[in-house]
């Protein structure tokens, strides 16, 4: 039987072997962790229930298709319900808004909080919507290195709608021709994070990403974030995958311009095909040793980072929801002193997730299980613990003055996970969430393709490839991947 290996466990790679499987290819995947999914991983801590990674959860589509690839009920696997309230946003002077998923009722309550034009709130998404029409099927799944994604139709009708698709704008200028109210360019900014890039950077095609939010909306899965991974995990298993754990991958054996197969401290292992789910900057500079690395792609400013708090909290609170932004009162400094500084803002924007208001059993009874988390910098060897301890009591000053809490006495347990952390745990490239940032419009034409062009049967997947980061972006990847490779 043909074999594939694959370096990684992360979402992108499960999804890889997945699609690898089914087409036939005997597939072995090695994971240095004790535990597959990656950065979608969960913690029990003192009867609370923590995803530790990704909280947000768009595009379910891409993780059912996985199932239905095998002819199964995805339900039966995985379930999902779609959230009524996107997110809660406060502000530090009172004002509240609830972003509903319905387009007509957020139109109508956005006007009303920020005093628009409910029909510039309409013009504003449904150009976002014809952005990702016209772009999604050419940037996201196919590869945008092969000669062909150039030649289809799609492309040209792209190409000769390029000034509508805001490339040349920033997103936060983009959003200043839009409103006038300051509060709202600065929600639709925020979708800037969402792939780790900053509003005064990232061309204004990011607009797009509300569109996702809003038009195909955002879910909660059954059992929490890590049920994404974890089902997919067993779906594979069930399929004659072999997962291998603690298996640390040191060299990606490479032969007559070949990969042939892997080397790693325990073991030699042969293949017909090697996909590398790792970071992509550490593929090259540590399995790929001895190989031309491809110096432009991985010089490329890597995504921002986070700091996240775990909290156990010893009380209910009505007016929080699972999504909340708690805003920064000056943005553009915050988005500089991340990129620019790297450092973290003295007053960070705040996110608060909490799936105990899915989940009960995610937090004893009367409790709630708080993710907090702020945009960090990458790790560059900052004095972590210095600025940890700083933001620690920023965070909980800030929550405070919105909420009218003493945070400090509600907190029962802690666990902290920061850029250092993350580094660790998946070997991302200075702890970016998201692989490469995307402050500049070239930044989705510089991502490492998902095969290579100078080694024979070697290919990438996951959010430091093409095309980025976030779940349904790896997913594609693999979906990618699973095109590139040839039938057995
Ligand atoms: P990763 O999850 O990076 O996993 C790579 C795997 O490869 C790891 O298991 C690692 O141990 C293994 N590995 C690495 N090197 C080797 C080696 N040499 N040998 C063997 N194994 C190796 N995305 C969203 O969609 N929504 C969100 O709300 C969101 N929020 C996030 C919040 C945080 C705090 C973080 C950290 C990420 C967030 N993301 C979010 C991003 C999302 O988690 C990632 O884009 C995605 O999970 C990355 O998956 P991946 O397939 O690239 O692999």
């Amino acid at each position: 039987m043909t074999k594939a290996l694959i370096v990684g466990a992360g979402i992108g790679g499960i999804a890889t072997a997945l699609r690898l499987r089914k087409k036939g290819y005997d597939v072995t995947v090695l994971e240095a962790n004790d535990y597959p999914g990656g950065k979608l991983h969960a913690i029990d801590l003192k009867g609370y229930r923590f995803d530790l990674g990704p909280s947000l959860f768009t595009m379910p589509q891409y993780v059912t298709e996985l199932f239905e690839l095998y002819g199964l009920q995805p339900s039966e696997w995985f379930q999902y319900h779609r959230k009524e309230v996107v997110c809660n946003y406060f502000w530090e002077d009172g004002v509240r808004f609830s972003a509903f998923a319905d387009k007509t009722d957020f139109i109508h309550n956005a006007a009303k909080t920020f005093n628009e034009a409910p029909e510039h709130l309409q013009k504003y998404l449904d150009r976002n919507r014809k952005k990702y029409d016209l772009t999604a099927g050419l940037f996201l799944e196919k590869s945008l290195h092969k000669l062909n994604t150039y030649l289809s139709a799609d492309t040209m009708k792209a190409m000769a709608r390029l000034g509508s698709l805001d490339v040349a704008s920033t997103l936060n200028r983009t959003n200043e021709r839009t409103f006038k109210n300051s509060k709202l360019v600065q929600l639709f900014n925020r979708y800037a994070t969402y792939n780790g890039s900053s509003p005064y950077k990232t061309p204004g095609i990011m607009s797009m990403i509300p569109h996702l939010e809003m038009h195909y909306g955002t879910f909660y899965p059954k059992g929490g974030m890590h049920r994404i991974s974890q089902s997919l995990f067993e779906l594979g298993q069930s399929k004659g995958i072999d997962f291998k754990f603690n298996e640390k991958v040191h060299e990606i054996v490479v032969e007559n311009g070949k990969a042939t197969g892997v080397i790693t401290e325990n073991s030699t292992y042969l293949s017909d095909i090697v996909v590398s789910n790792m970071d992509i900057y550490p593929t090259y500079k540590k399995l790929l040793k001895s190989q031309k690395h491809p110096k432009k792609v991985l010089e490329q400013e890597r995504s921002s980072s986070a700091l996240i708090f775990y909290w156990g909290i010893s009380r209910e609170f009505p007016e929080l929801d699972l999504h909340n932004i708690l805003f920064t009162k000056d943005y553009p400094r915050e988005f500089r002193a991340i990129f620019e500084k790297r450092t973290l803002f003295e007053d960070p924007t705040v996110y608060i997730n909490i799936t105990s208001k899915e989940e009960k059993t995610d937090a004893p009874q009367r409790h709630e299980n708080w993710f907090v988390m702020i945009n960090a910098p990458g790790n560059h060897g900052q004095d972590w613990e210095a600025l940890k301890k700083r933001a620690r009591q920023q965070i909980i000053e800030k929550i405070n003055r919105v909420l009218k809490i003493d945070l400090e006495k509600l907190i029962t347990v802690e666990h902290i996970l920061d850029p250092v952390g993350i580094e660790n745990d998946t070997s991302s490239y200075r702890g970016a969430l998201y692989g490469a940032a995307s402050n500049n419009q070239f930044a989705a034409f510089l991502r490492h393709p998902n095969f290579s062009r100078k080694i024979k049967n070697l290919y990438f997947c996951g959010g430091s490839v093409h095309p980025g980061g976030g779940i349904p972006l790896c997913l594609l990847s693999a979906k990618i991947v699973g095109d590139l490779v040839p039938e057995v």
